[in-house]
Formats: structure tokens, sequence, C-alpha cells
């Protein structure tokens, strides 16, 4: 499998990126990492004329701390960037270890955030956390910045709402007071595999009392998916064991997954009852420190 003859152009700042993908439109691809494009442009899927590199962007490479505004993770960070960020293992080691228990080591070297979130794959690692965690996206474009939520950004498998001459340039997890946060990947074999169900809740506690509850799903819908209506059974409820086994058979009861080569659709309901019991338990013991 040979890579087709492409341009490469790597701008020096985000406004010119955005300028090349407005004048090269559709014939032009952003490319971070290149783990998932040059992967599909080698089996044909991909055939863009042009690929628009963000390596020079050095500021979208960031991870920091911004008092009032949360932790902000600019979209070329790569996964092990996140596993060793001294800021995402003190305030929400659950992103780094989400992010660790990706690909192979070679993969997490160049895999990026920003990669992760605009392939949308429905199997992707890192949405499901970002999402329970309440994460919202910094868009730049032409027109100029706008921002959402994360969880709104998905339409469908490899769907986004990123307009084609727009860039993701930063994740921001906001400030969240005694809330602990947990992902539990599946995947059939130890590493390097896709998630069969990807698992991810934050917990915010006030004393033995679940004040509010985030519980995402991924891998079990063409996007990743919010338990809802166990989360509204969970808020103002006390911590118990069998509370957050009554979770879990809620959450599996809301899910809609499929059967498909990595697991039948009843053995991924039974993988999230018991995950979102455990997930629970794990976040709420964070929450109290
Ligand atoms: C062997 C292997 C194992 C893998 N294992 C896992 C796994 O366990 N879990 C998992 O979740 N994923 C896994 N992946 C998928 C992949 O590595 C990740 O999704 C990765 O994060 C993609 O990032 P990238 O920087 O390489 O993206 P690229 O391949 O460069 O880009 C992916 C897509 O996003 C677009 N894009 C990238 N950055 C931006 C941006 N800032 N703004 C706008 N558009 C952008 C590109 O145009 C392209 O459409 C694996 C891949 C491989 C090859």
């Amino acid at each position: 499998m040979y890579l087709p003859d492409f341009d490469y152009y790597a701008p020096d700042s985000l406004a010119e990126t955005c300028e090349a993908l407005d004048r090269f439109g559709s014939k032009a691809m952003v490319l971070a990492g290149g783990t998932d494009v040059i992967a599909k442009m080698k089996s044909g899927l991909l055939t863009p004329e042009i690929l628009i590199s963000l390596k020079k962007l050095e500021n979208l490479k960031k991870i920091e701390y911004v008092t009032g505004k949360g932790v902000v993770i600019g979209a070329r960070a790569t996964h092990n960037d996140l596993v060793n960020s001294p800021i995402l293992n003190d305030k929400y080691l659950s992103v780094s270890e989400a992010a660790h228990h990706m690909a192979s080591n070679q993969i997490r070297n160049i895999g990026t955030v920003g990669g992760n979130l605009c392939s949308a794959v429905p199997s992707a690692d890192l949405p499901p956390i970002l999402i329970a965690l309440g994460a919202t996206i910094k868009l730049v474009g032409t027109n100029g910045e706008r921002m959402m939520l994360l969880e709104d950004l998905f339409t469908g498998p490899m769907k986004t709402l990123i307009a084609h001459n727009e860039i993701l340039a930063e994740i921001v997890i906001p400030d969240q007071a005694s809330t602990g946060s947990n992902y539990i990947k599946f995947g059939l074999r130890r590493s390097g595999a896709l998630a069969v169900v990807g698992l991810a809740v934050a917990v915010t506690v006030n004393g033995e009392t679940i004040t509010e509850a985030k519980i995402t799903i991924g891998a079990a819908a063409p996007t990743p998916i919010r338990a809802r209506e166990t989360e509204n059974f969970l808020r103002g409820k006390i911590i118990s064991d069998d509370l957050l086994a009554e979770a879990g058979v809620m959450a599996s009861g809301e899910s809609k997954p499929i059967s498909d080569i990595r697991g039948s659709a009843e053995y991924r309901r039974d993988l999230i009852r018991v995950f979102t019991k455990r997930a629970l338990r794990k976040a709420i013991n964070e929450g109290h420190i």
C-alpha cells in the first residue's frame, strides 16, 4: 500500500492555516499526527491533494491551568503529553489514564487530542472522559472563533460540526470542586485495541450526597452518548452500593449498542452495567479527597 502523491504545506500561524483551508477547499485536509489520515490515504479511503500540517503551530501544544477558566489543552498535545502532564496528573488523572490506555507508545507519541476528537470515531477514548468533565472546545476559522460544548461536536461516525476551513484549537476542562472522574475501557487486548466499550463518569459530592453526575458511554452508539436518565436519578441521592448498582442497570438500559466483530450488543450492555457501578465508585472516592 503506497501513499498517493500529495502536496504538503505547513503554515506558520493559525490564521494562515485557516486561510489555506479556505483557499484550497475540499482538495485540502488538516494533518496533525497523521495516525488516522496517513493510514486512510494508504488504504485509499482518503484522497486529499494537499495536506495542511499543524506542526509549526507550537501554541497548540500547551497544557496549562488558567485561573477562572480551567485546564486548557492545545489540540496538538499528543496522547503522551496528556499522560505526562503534571497538571492533568494532579487535577484530572482520569484524562491521563484514558490517554495512557490508548494504542501503542509510538502512536501515543504522535497522535494528538485534536485528531482523536476530529476523527469522530465512535470508539475513540478521549471523547467520553472529556465530555463527562464538561469540556468545551474552541474552533478557529477565517470568520473568527466559536466555542461549543464538546458533546455537541459529534453528529455521526466520522462526522462533526467543524467547518472545512476551521481548526480545533483548544479544549477546556472547566474547574469543578469536589468532583472525581474515572474512565474504564474494555478492549479485546490489554493494549493497542480499540474500545468495545469506553465508559466515563464525573461525580460531584457533598458529604455523602451526589450533587451532580455525568456518565458518557463510547462505542455504544454512532456518537458518544450521555446516560441522562441515570444522571438525573443519581442527583441528590445518598451514596450506597445498592444505589450505584441500580445506576449501572439504568445506564445499561439507556445505551443502544450494536453487535459487531468486537462484541455483541448484549455483551456491551453488560459491560456498561458493570463499568458504570465501578467507575462511579472510583470517582466518588476521588471526589471525597
Ligand atoms: C495502531 C493504531 C492504534 C490506535 N489505537 C487507538 C486507541 O486505542 N484509541 C483511540 O481512541 N484511537 C486509537 N487510534 C486512532 C488514532 O491514533 C487517534 O484517533 C489519534 O488521536 C488521531 O490523531 P492524529 O493527530 O494522528 O490525527 P490525524 O490523523 O492527523 O487527523 C485525524 C482527523 O482529524 C483532523 N484533524 C486533526 N487535528 C485537527 C484539528 N486540530 N482541527 C481540525 N481537524 C483536525 C484531520 O484532518 C483528520 O480528519 C489508533 C490508531 C492506530 C494507527
